[in-house]
């Protein structure tokens, strides 16, 4: 398959191949080229990006969808956060005393949510969710985390119980699986999966309740970009219930598809929230913000003696950095004061959305779209999108793929197999070019 590609991109991306085979001798992750644990047959490695679009080696331009994965809401190179980290990088970037800008953007974090009183801030979405399960076993004085199939919350081995690709068990009750090689067999024990939107399920939180640290959830899945209000609810007063306290991961949502992420769209008050990605305006960044109750769990008391037996540690050299936090809180400023943002967002998401549908419904192609609020999530599937494993059991990667291959080929980085990302920099141009793309695309796909 490499080699078909390769003849056929190969003359439109020389320099990309190169630094592919180059790239091969020495990197292994975290680099695209080796994504999801099959190499790219259309590699590109960026020389510069700005706006909605990125260059690659071979002075190719695409206009990119992949938004760094989440935290480029502003487009690249945007001017707010360049200021910001030129000022930062000369006023020096400071890391375990303590400055202005790590206050600055704690007080914005915890403006943002309602349900948010403190924040504790760290280095990545995975950390943050690393550390809202620690605080909830701290608290709780129990182990088992409660969380949803198909969710992915980083990459540490609770992370990824169950995240993806296997699934086994009663789709009610699934069976927890190590998500990678390599994690420990007791983390996944210790964790117990249940099904989104599967509000009878819930039942089993009541049968479980006196073991439970936490339960853990996407409140909108990005894989699928829906979310399920009702069933948040009856999550929510089944948790109150039970004093269990309820985490959000809105790594991705948190001031993406709302400013005050999906729960703000929900109208629910978790406990914690776990954020990332935008909050660091593209410099490695992660949050828990929530309940004084739970984060102050990590807080340090006058004895270090209680707070060896009675505290949650919560650590990091680089966590909170200056530099950092100044290009979160020139982001985050920005988007709070340009609320509009997210419906022109909104409306853009809406026109692509149906850009596409009409180039597969001419075809009578079976495709979903998800879309909402900036994230797309395309599956050539005629199943819904409800249930994870479902949907994973209709899907056609190998057509996901490929999509995202020939869009390159048209001026389109679409990530591969991920749900694609659209920013407030993409211009009028750049969609047309995005539906354009996909139309040729799946003309050449069906050749
Ligand atoms: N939680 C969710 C919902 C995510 O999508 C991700 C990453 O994509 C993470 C957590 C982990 O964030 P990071 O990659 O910054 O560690």
């Amino acid at each position: 398959v490499r080699e078909r590609f390769d003849a056929h991109f190969g003359t439109q991306i020389p320099s990309s191949l190169k630094m592919r085979d180059r790239a091969n001798n020495s990197l292994v992750a975290p680099t695209h080229i080796n994504r999801y644990f099959f190499p790219s047959t259309y590699p590109v490695f960026v020389k510069d990006a700005a706006g909605g679009r990125i260059r690659d080696l071979d002075g190719n331009e695409y206009v990119d969808l992949s938004g760094g994965y989440g935290p480029h809401i502003l487009g690249y190179s945007h001017p707010v956060v360049n200021e910001a980290i030129i000022s930062g990088v000369t006023a020096g970037n400071v890391n375990g005393i303590g400055h202005e800008p790590e206050v600055e953007l704690a007080e914005l974090l915890v403006d943002a949510f309602p349900a948010a009183e403190k924040a504790i801030l760290c280095n990545s979405g995975t950390e943050s969710v690393l550390l809202a399960v620690r605080l909830c076993r701290a608290y709780r004085r129990r182990d088992v985390v409660v969380k949803f199939e198909g969710h992915y919350h980083g990459f540490s081995d609770q992370g990824m119980v169950s995240s993806w690709f296997r699934f086994t068990g009663d789709k009610h009750a699934p069976e927890p699986i190590a998500g990678t090689l390599g994690s420990d067999s007791g983390v996944v024990r210790n964790t117990l999966v249940f099904q989104y939107g599967d509000i009878g399920g819930l039942d089993r939180l009541r049968e479980h309740a006196d073991r439970l640290a936490c339960v853990i959830v996407e409140p909108m899945p990005s894989s699928t970009a829906a979310i399920d209000e009702e069933f948040l609810s009856a999550l929510r007063r089944t948790t109150a219930d039970l004093g269990i306290p309820l985490v959000f991961d809105e790594v991705v949502t948190g001031f993406r598809v709302a400013y005050g992420g999906a729960q703000t769209i929900a109208g629910i008050e978790p406990d914690l929230t776990c954020l990332g990605k935008i909050i660091g305006g593209g410099l490695p960044c992660g949050a828990v913000v929530g309940r004084a109750e739970l984060t102050d769990m990590a807080r340090s008391s006058e004895d270090p003696f209680l707070d060896y037996e009675k505290k949650a540690f919560a650590g990091g050299t680089l966590s909170g950095n200056s530099l950092t936090c100044r290009a979160g809180n020139a982001v985050l400023t920005h988007l709070r004061d340009h609320p509009t943002l997210y419906e022109d967002l909104e409306a853009r998401t809406r026109w692509l959305r149906a850009e596409f549908e009409e180039s597969t419904r001419k075809r009578g192609i079976a495709c979903r779209i998800n879309a909402r609020g900036s994230i797309f999530s395309l599956n050539f599937s005629h199943r819904s999108a409800g249930v994870y494993r479902e949907r994973m059991a209709g899907s056609n990667f190998k057509a996901t793929i490929a999509l995202a291959y020939y869009m390159r080929k048209h001026g389109v980085y679409l990530p591969e197999l991920h749900s694609f990302l659209l920013s407030a920099a993409h211009t009028d141009d750049d969609l047309a070019v995005v539906g354009k793309a996909f139309d040729l695309s799946l003309t050449d796909m069906a050749g």
